[in-house]
C-alpha cells in the first residue's frame, strides 16, 4: 500500500503537479458529457478531494458506475483546482472500480437523513459526514486519555468483563449463563443450580471496574481502566446506554481533593485535545448541530471548576424559584435538571458537588464525621448533568464492614475487597467517567446512541 496517498494528507502537503493515487468512496458526481467532476472521501478527513475525468477517456459503462456510494481508485496528478471550495484536485488517468453502489437501492444516495433513520442503518452511518466526524473524535479522544494517564505513569488495568461479584452496586446486571434456559438444573429446593453453570456459581457483566481497579491501585500506585460496562437500566433517556465505555482511574495516597484536581485536569485536557486535533470535525459539527459548540468547548477551559457541598447546592435548588420536575429536598438524589440548573443558570460554570448523603451512594466512600454524608464528588457539565462520579474510599476495614452490614451486602461477595483494608490499607480515591457522555458533550451531539458505533438499548441490539 505505499503508493496510495491518503486524502487528509494530500489537502495538507500543500504539493501540487505530483503523482497521486488514492481509494476511497464517491460522495457525489456532476459535470457533462465532457468532463465529470467526482468528489471522493477516504474517511482521513471530512473534506472530499474533487476528481476530474475527461469523459471521453474512460470506458461509457466504466464512468456509468461511479455513482454516489461507489469504491473506486484513482491514479492521477495533483494539480491546482480553478474552481471554488478546493486548493487542488486530481486529473484523473487511470479510474478502478472497486465496488459499485446502485443509484436505485443505496440508502445514502440522498442527503439530509434523520439521525433516527440513520440509526436504523448503522451498518451505512459512517458514511456519512456526521458519523465520520463523530467517530473521529472517539477514536482522538480514547487516543488522549491513553496519552493522559501514560503521561502521569498511570498503569492501564484490565478489570474483569465476567463478575462474579453481586455487590458492584452501580445498577442493574445482566446475566452471562450456559445453562440451558428451557430446562435449567435445579436444586432440591426448587431453584436454579447454578453450580452446575460454566463457573460453578452465578455471573454477571460488570458494571464497573472500580472495585478490581482499587485491588490493583493498592499496589500499582495509580492504575486507570477504559473498558465496557453494562447496565440492564430500562431507562430510554438520551444519555443512557445498556453498554458503554468507562474510565475509572483509582489512585493510592490521593484525597478528595486531589481526586477533583485530576478529574478536572483530565477532563480540560481531553476538551483541549479535541480542539487542537479535530479541529475540521468540530466545525462540522458545529455548522450542522450546534453553533454554540465551540464556545461551550472553550466555557469549560476558562475557569476553575466551582466546588461546593451537596447541602449547598439542595439550598441554591430551594431558593431558585424555579419549577423542576422532580422535587428539592435534601437525601433525594439530584436529577439532570437540577445538575443542569447549577452549571447552566446558577454558577455558570462547570462545577463539581461533594459530599453527598451516604444513602444515596455507593458502599465503598469514605465516610464523613458527620454520620450522614460521604465524601463523594460527581463533575457536572453544561447540557448533560452528570459527567463524573467519583469519591475518596473508606480505608477503614470496620467503618466499612459496618455499613457493608448495614446494607445486607453479603459478605461473601466482598471478602477478597475487605482484606485490602487488612493488610495494607491506605488512603486512595478515584473517580468514573463515562465515555460516551464525554464525546456527546464534545461533539454537540444530542443522543448518545449517535456517539456509539453499535448503540444498545433497551429492545435496540441489531448489529
Ligand atoms: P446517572 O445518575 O446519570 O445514571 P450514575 O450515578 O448511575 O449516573 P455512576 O455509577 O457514577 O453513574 O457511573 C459513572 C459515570 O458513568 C457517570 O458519571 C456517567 O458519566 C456514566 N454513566 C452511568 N450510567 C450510564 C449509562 N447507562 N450510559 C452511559 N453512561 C453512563
Ligand atoms: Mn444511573
Amino acid at each position: 500500500m505505499k503508493d496510495r496517498n491518503k486524502i487528509k494528507e494530500l489537502l495538507a502537503s500543500g504539493e501540487q503537479d505530483i503523482d497521486v493515487h488514492i481509494k476511497g468512496w464517491v460522495r457525489t458526481k456532476r459535470g457533462n458529457k465532457n468532463i465529470a467532476f467526482i468528489n471522493v472521501n477516504d474517511g482521513s478527513t471530512i473534506h472530499n478531494i474533487q476528481v476530474v475525468a475527461e469523459v471521453a477517456s474512460f470506458d461509457a459503462e466504466l464512468m456509468k458506475k461511479i455513482t454516489t456510494g461507489a469504491c473506486i481508485a484513482v491514479s492521477g496528478k495533483l494539480v491546482e483546482s480553478l474552481g471554488k471550495g478546493q486548493a487542488v484536485e486530481i486529473q484523473a488517468r487511470e479510474i478502478t472500480l472497486y465496488g459499485e453502489a446502485d443509484p436505485e437501492k443505496y440508502p445514502l444516495q440522498k442527503k439530509g437523513h434523520s439521525l433516527e433513520f440513520l440509526r436504523e442503518i448503522a451498518h451505512l452511518r459512517f458514511r456519512t459526514n456526521t458519523f465520520g466526524a463523530v467517530f473521529r473524535i472517539r477514536h482522538s479522544l480514547s487516543f488522549a486519555i491513553h496519552k493522559f494517564f501514560n503521561d502521569k505513569g498511570f498503569v492501564y488495568l484490565h478489570t474483569p468483563i465476567i463478575t462474579g461479584s453481586d455487590a458492584e452496586g452501580a445498577g442493574e446486571m445482566f446475566r452471562v449463563t450456559t445453562l440451558d434456559m428451557q430446562d435449567p438444573p435445579r436444586t432440591d429446593r426448587g431453584e436454579i443450580d447454578y453450580r452446575q453453570d460454566f463457573f460453578g456459581k452465578e455471573t454477571k457483566l460488570t458494571v464497573s471496574g472500580q472495585l478490581e481497579g482499587e485491588l490493583g491501585a493498592l499496589a500499582l500506585g495509580e492504575i486507570y481502566t477504559f473498558g465496557p460496562t453494562f447496565r440492564a437500566e430500562n431507562s430510554n433517556t438520551p444519555r443512557h446506554l445498556a453498554e458503554f465505555w468507562m474510565i475509572e482511574p483509582e489512585m493510592t495516597f490521593y484525597d478528595n481533593d486531589d481526586n477533583m484536581d485530576l478529574a478536572e485536569e483530565f477532563v480540560k485536557y481531553l476538551v483541549r485535545y479535541a480542539l487542537e486535533h479535530n479541529a475540521d470535525d468540530l466545525a462540522f459539527l458545529q455548522k450542522m448541530y450546534d453553533e454554540e459548540l465551540l464556545d461551550r468547548l472553550r466555557f469549560i477551559l476558562e475557569d476553575d471548576f466551582v466546588r461546593t457541598t451537596y447541602t449547598d447546592a439542595i439550598e441554591i435548588l430551594s431558593a431558585s424559584g424555579q419549577k423542576f420536575e422532580f422535587p428539592v429536598k435534601w437525601g433525594a438524589d439530584l436529577q439532570a435538571e437540577h445538575e443542569r440548573y447549577l452549571v447552566e443558570k446558577h454558577f455558570k460554570k462547570p462545577v463539581i458537588l461533594t459530599d453527598y448523603p451516604k444513602d444515596i451512594k455507593a458502599f465503598y466512600m469514605k465516610q464523613n464525621d458527620d454520620g450522614k454524608t460521604v465524601r463523594a464528588m460527581d463533575v457536572l457539565f453544561p447540557r448533560i448533568g452528570e459527567i463524573i462520579g467519583g469519591s475518596q474510599r473508606e480505608e477503614d476495614h470496620d467503618k466499612l464492614y459496618r455499613r457493608i452490614q448495614e446494607l445486607n451486602i453479603p459478605e461473601k461477595d466482598l471478602w477478597w475487597y475487605l482484606e485490602t483494608r487488612v493488610f495494607g490499607s491506605a488512603p486512595h480515591s478515584g473517580f468514573g467517567l463515562g465515555f460516551e457522555r464525554l464525546v456527546l458533550f464534545v461533539t454537540g451531539m444530542a443522543n448518545i446512541r449517535d456517539v456509539i458505533p453499535f448503540p444498545r438499548t433497551p429492545k435496540n441490539a441489531e448489529f
